[in-house]
């Protein structure tokens, strides 16, 4: 079980989330809890970080207040015992001091490397954790805390988004959690955070803690790995767009990955890889609803046929480019040159596609890209006679339909156009990838919601189950 920021917003919550634990285990389920940062923390440490580095130390101070204050709170409405509280605030205390320290040295440097980084960014999962396990303690569960590197997840040096190597870490994780599970103790482990090979902290991506609870459930073949969070599963739609969106009861590893790709719910893209390649059942559930079923995302065998259609994505804040010339047709290597520009600039590509002519490539990323997008274009390729124009739209959004039973089901974009174009919505550009996972396209912003509302009627997803 996997408690998210969302969910651990301060010590009441905590305290909830813990009692959803102890009641899982009275009931005889071994549980292993992963804990990230309280909300909000992450965001804070890695401005802390920044702010040391550039010296201002005003706001450095005044955060580092905030730090000690929503931790300290949290401890003391979640922990009754006295002992137990003493304690938590003790080992809070030396976490703080240790951060400080740390904070402190790279002010004296003036020197942010992204190892110090992730080092500062431990603290927040660190903090939390050791607030969970003792709440856990004070609610009579015999439990162990273990940091990620405690518990044996070994990683690459890609430090802020490093990557598990599996075969070693399931085999740390089995030989240290097994002995503990045996003998009925619970193991509270800090999510995020992981070490490499020679044991220096790193994270794995931002919303890790979602990949260390599916790695700690591959290595431990577990029965289902949970990831309790602040809404009720994956949705058809987002509810604040279609009232009438429905939780998703069932939908398979691919799905779900499209659907954490276009920011459904904001889930790590890798993290249902080790759940996925173990076929362990992940569930979604709603912490302040634990009475609700929630997502059960399960291989694509186990799903009911007949569904289509799972789901209509809206990503906004996105732009379009397109870049053109004459001197594109039939020439090999015109693609290559355009993504090499923007992968160099550190770009990411949400959506691609060419017509048979060549005259024009079209291109998504995230509106936050645009201009350093347009600017290392215009510098790298405008003067190469290649390409004689690059255009790009601001106002617009991606729609994507998702479902894997799009798969040889003829007339699906059919239907998807026919629907949008009933409402006058005009479509800019469409993409659909041979896996046929999902259909997207662009619209005016101003005619995305309409479009979605649109697709989610003609494929009745109020009525999916
Ligand atoms: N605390 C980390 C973050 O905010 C990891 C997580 O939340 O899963 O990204
Ligand atoms: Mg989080």
């Amino acid at each position: 079980m996997k408690f998210g920021g969302s969910v651990l917003r301060n010590g009441k919550c905590i305290l909830k989330a813990s009692e959803i634990v102890r009641n899982h285990c009275l009931r005889g389920n071994e549980i292993i809890v992963v804990v990230s940062a309280l909300r909000g923390v992450t965001d804070k440490l890695l401005e802390m970080s920044i702010q040391a580095r550039d010296r201002l130390l005003d706001e450095l101070k005044a955060n580092m207040e905030e730090m000690k204050g929503i931790h300290m709170k949290a401890a003391k409405e979640a922990i009754k015992n006295y002992e137990i509280r003493g304690e938590t605030i003790n080992s809070l205390n030396s976490y703080l001091r240790e951060l400080e320290n740390i904070l402190t040295g790279i002010f004296h440097l003036g020197e942010l490397t992204s190892r110090s980084q992730d080092y500062i960014l431990s603290f927040g999962e660190k903090m939390a954790t050791a607030i969970m396990n003792n709440t856990l303690r004070n609610l009579n569960l015999k439990t162990v805390f273990l940091t990620g590197k405690e518990v044996g997840i070994v990683t690459d040096s890609n430090f802020g988004n490093a990557k598990p190597l599996m075969n070693l870490t399931a085999h740390n994780v089995k030989g240290k959690l097994e002995p503990l599970i045996t003998k009925g103790i619970t193991p509270v482990i800090t999510g995020f955070i992981a070490a490499n090979q020679k044991g220096v902290v790193t994270t794995m991506g931002r919303g890790g803690s979602d990949f260390t609870a599916t790695v700690i459930g591959a290595s431990m073949a577990a029965d289902e790995v949970w990831l309790w969070t602040e809404v009720n599963g994956l949705m058809t739609a987002d509810p604040k767009v279609v009232p009438s969106a429905k939780t998703i009861s069932r939908i398979s590893f691919s799905e779900a990955v499209e659907m954490a790709v276009l920011g459904a719910k904001k889930m790590h893209p890798r993290a249902l890889e080790p759940a996925m390649q173990a076929n362990i059942p992940v569930r979604i559930k709603n912490a302040f609803k634990p009475h609700l079923e929630g997502t059960l995302i399960v291989r694509e065998t186990e799903l009911r046929k007949g569904e289509i259609v799972k789901a209509v994505t809206l990503v906004r804040d996105v732009s379009l480019i397109t870049v053109s010339g004459s001197e594109m047709i039939g020439r090999p290597g015109t693609a290559a040159a355009v993504f090499e520009v923007l992968g160099k600039s550190n770009i990411n590509v949400m959506m691609i596609s060419q017509s048979v002519s060549e005259a024009n490539i079209s291109l998504v990323i995230s509106r936050k890209d645009l201009e350093k997008a347009l600017n290392s274009l215009e510098i790298k390729l405008l003067g190469s006679n290649l390409i004689q124009g690059i255009t790009s739209e601001n106002d617009v959004a991606v729609i994507a339909v998702v479902g894997a039973g799009m798969k040889g089901t003829p007339g699906v974009a059919a239907r998807v156009f026919k629907a949008v174009a009933r409402k006058g919505v005009n479509v800019i550009m469409i993409a659909q990838g041979s896996s046929e996972l999902n259909i997207s396209f662009v619209v005016k912003e101003k005619d995305s919601e309409k479009a979605v509302r649109a697709l989610h009627e003609e494929f009745n997803l109020e009525r999916i189950k």
